[in-house]
């Protein structure tokens, strides 16, 4: 099998609250992203998504994404789609990092060796833990009352697991983070994500202020080093996140006992043959993890589910349902949530239909 074209769409996702808001005055109101359908000679095609949270979380935006796949993608043309590793290390040699770019071309093609093989992604990754995975909702910033509110409103919707969006001024992430847990149940899980937000200082003083509480505190500064001094002051669970890139960051986390759970973003790390690695590594290490992508719609949420749904149960934190954050939908058979919990498709490959009118012309195309 050998890739004959590309073709690139570019869809607009709004958002079911209109915005999404977190650490330092951080918002996006519409998603720009991204789809990749790969051509075949064999007449079967793949496609991907990538879809940068804004342009100031990762070092990552939307127009960026579209280059670096105008740069990649003619170099590309003959190769065999379903050689995964092949086809990355080949990516690598001829762009070095902007790991975002490769994820839409890795994920078609393992939707292409999905449907060569006439098995479901999540097989080939390692096949499926139990009946469905466990999402949790992300709870954009807002003043305490309100994200209550709303983490009350999901919690009827079947959620039982939530990420506060906090990183903002100290005394207002700790009402945050007080005034949540109290509409939870015992049982119900939350994480105050400050994505980078705050100096050690800030994060020593909401973490001392809620010692009490059953909560995690997720990246709470921007670099490894600031993060690992607030780690080695607190009691408190941890997850690390932005700064966790690669699996030399994993394995040095871990040997600095520096996280208890990591969050693994299918684009952070070039797409699933990366994210794999990274999954298969931390089950090795015993490390937990949130297993995810910036952001998304239909396809994405796909992606996400077959690698959710192929890790074993007791190591995925939590994963995530981005299509239901948005208004419009871009791929039939995409997973759909139900009492807060998903399951990945079981058709062949990411088992999803894009809905061609919905992504309209391609944006840019090339053909062998
Ligand atoms: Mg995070």
């Amino acid at each position: 099998m050998k890739i004959t074209g590309f073709s690139v769409y570019c869809v607009e996702l709004p958002l079911h609250e209109g915005r999404y808001a977190w650490s330092e005055g951080k918002s996006v109101d519409v998603f720009d992203s991204t789809v990749v359908r790969i051509d075949t000679d064999s007449g079967l095609f793949g496609v991907g998504e990538v879809c940068p949270l804004g342009p100031v979380y990762l070092p990552a935006y939307a127009e960026g994404a579209r280059t670096g796949i105008r740069e990649l993608a003619p170099q590309l043309l003959g190769e065999d789609p379903r050689e995964l590793l092949a086809l990355n290390e080949k990516m690598d040699r001829r762009l070095k990092g902007h790991p975002y770019v490769k994820s839409a071309i890795d994920m078609a093609c393992w939707d292409l060796l999905g449907k060569a093989a006439e098995l479901p992604v999540s097989t080939l990754l390692g096949g499926r833990f139990g009946e469905d995975v466990v999402l949790y909702r992300a709870i954009s910033q807002r003043p305490a009352a309100e994200m209550a509110e709303n983490v009350a409103g999901y919690r009827k919707e079947g959620y039982r697991r939530f990420q506060l969006k906090v990183g903002g001024r100290p005394e207002e992430d700790i009402e945050r983070i007080r005034a949540v847990r109290a509409v939870l149940e015992p049982t119900d899980r939350l994480v105050a994500d400050a994505n980078t937000g705050w100096l050690m200082n800030d994060a020593l003083r909401v973490a001392n202020a809620v010692r009490d509480l059953d909560v995690y505190i997720e990246q709470p500064c921007k670099t490894y080093e600031e993060c690992l001094s607030v780690r080695r002051h607190t009691d408190l669970p941890f997850v690390l996140d932005e700064v966790i890139d690669s699996v030399h960051a994993i394995l040095r986390g871990a040997a600095d006992g520096a996280m208890d759970v990591v969050n693994i973003k299918i684009s952070k790390f070039g797409g699933l043959t990366r994210a794999r690695q990274a999954r298969d590594l931390c089950v090795s290490l015993g490390i937990a993890m949130t297993i995810e992508d910036s952001w998304g719609g239909d396809i994405v949420t796909a992606a996400i589910a077959h690698l959710a749904h192929s890790t074993p149960t007791e190591y995925l934190f939590t994963t995530t349902d981005f299509n239901s954050y948005v208004t419009r939908s871009i791929a039939d058979g995409a997973p759909q949530r139900v009492n807060g919990r998903m399951a990945a498709p079981t058709r062949p490959g990411l088992g999803v239909e894009p809905k061609w009118d919905v992504l309209g012309d391609p944006v840019w195309q090339c053909r062998a």
